[in-house]
């Protein structure tokens, strides 16, 4: 399998997405035509680019980050129709293997900060401009000349994988995004991200199906019912996702690779991005949404991850940085205190405030959840590996190393 012989669902890097051979689509929406059958038991393969389809060059310059058109993503491979797959049965996937694609195009991945005009990112406040850093891969680790000292193996996985939904399903999405979206409709960045036909490919559809999609398709950006972006790390090799099945034939789509992330994503184009292919087998438990009483897809993850055992941990809690006023039992605040607590650490070892954001939204750290029951504060933790760094980082009595560490790209 892999990148070799047996590809069935094929990508060329060098060209565009709209140019290749089974086009991508970057809607959901039922009527999107298949891009092909597979079998239950069968393990076929996919390729599909980084989730921008190309708009971010391997370079030192933050500018394609800062004009990226979201309208355009994600590029998607599929939809797959899966033999015997119908409405009410759950699609076993197994993530059977990821690589990275071959060749100059394919072997490096990049991690963005969004502008403030442009979707912005978990930090937003804090972190208003367009900033980049690049990755190399090295086999299974990654480096990056912005930021020194640091080198990690990657948990890779595909940020966005789902099936297609129904036409009423559709149509309750569309209900409550519009209903949240109208509640501050003049919000930057905004509440979410509603149908547009601008930049939508519809897959193989042609005339009136195409415009129907183009104009009413849910765009890719939040996980919902059916999976999709969910941007969960564990997603990896030799995982086993069970999705719930809405159309027949199931339209399983996947993309949005990441060679590694850390929980939360936070900077929004936050993983180490990159194209990738992926080995999948299929399988049906029929019946299996009302048998299980499935809402959302539920996994497994796989076996095989990078072995971190040394972590230092940073607690946040549901006070805010601004006037320190508390948030009954909100976890998004103690989060954010979590990550700007661990932002400021690392600050004092030499790192910029943008390289450590960068860095806790695509290195191997785990989020949790800690107490949500203690009157008024939610408690969360952020938990970075200590061995990514080549230097020691825990608190001594000698005080951190502080050093010149590199920059992230900017703006030119
Ligand atoms: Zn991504």
């Amino acid at each position: 399998m892999s990148y070799g012989v047996n590809v069935k669902f094929p990508y060329e890097l060098k060209k565009k997405p709209w140019e290749q051979t089974i086009k991508p689509f970057n809607r959901w929406h039922p009527d999107v035509p298949m891009a092909g059958r597979v079998k239950p038991g069968e393990v076929f393969s996919v390729q599909i680019c980084d989730w921008t389809g190309g708009q971010i060059g391997n370079n030192d310059s933050a500018n394609d980050v800062r004009d990226v058109e979201l309208e355009q993503v994600h590029y998607l491979a599929g939809p797959f129709y899966v033999e015997g797959a119908e409405p009410g049965d759950l699609l076993v996937v197994d993530i059977a293997d990821i690589g990275m694609m071959p060749g100059p195009e394919g072997q490096y991945g990049f991690t963005g900060v969004f502008a403030k005009e442009n979707g912005g990112g978990f930090l937003v406040d804090h972190y208003p401009d367009a900033k980049k850093i690049i990755w190399d891969y090295e086999g299974i680790y990654c480096k990056t000349r912005h930021i020194d000292n640091v080198r990690f193996a990657g948990l890779t996985h595909p940020g966005l994988i789902g099936t297609l939904p129904s036409a009423e399903l559709l149509a309750a999405w569309t209900k409550r995004e519009t209903e949240l979206f109208d509640g501050n409709p003049e919000r930057v960045p905004p509440l979410c991200a509603l149908p547009t036909a601008e930049k939508a490919l519809p897959g193989e559809a042609t005339g009136a199906v195409a415009e129907r999609i183009m104009a009413d398709g849910a765009r890719t950006v939040p996980g919902r019912e059916h999976g999709g972006n969910c941007d969960i790390k564990n997603l990896s090799r030799g995982s086993r996702v069970y999705f719930p099945v809405f159309v027949k034939g199931a339209g399983l789509g996947l993309g949005d690779f990441h060679f590694s992330q850390g929980d939360g994503e936070v900077s929004f184009c936050g993983a180490v991005e990159t194209a990738a292919w992926a080995d999948l087998k299929v399988d049906i438990i029929k019946g299996g949404v009302k048998k299980y009483g499935v809402i959302n897809p539920i996994f497994k993850p796989g076996p095989v991850e990078p072995r971190y055992s040394e972590y230092l941990v940073f607690e946040g809690i549901s006070v805010d940085e601004f006037e320190g006023k508390v948030h009954y039992m909100d976890a998004t605040v103690a989060y954010r205190r979590a990550v700007l607590n661990c932002i400021e650490y690392l600050k004092k070892f030499g790192y910029t405030g943008e390289q450590a954001y960068l860095l806790l939204s695509c290195c191997p750290c785990e989020g949790r959840v800690s107490g949500i029951v203690d009157i008024p504060h939610a408690v969360c933790t952020l938990a970075l590996p200590t061995e990514i760094f080549d230097f020691d980082i825990r608190p001594n009595g000698d005080g951190p190393t502080k050093a010149d560490r590199g920059a992230q790209s900017n703006c030119t």
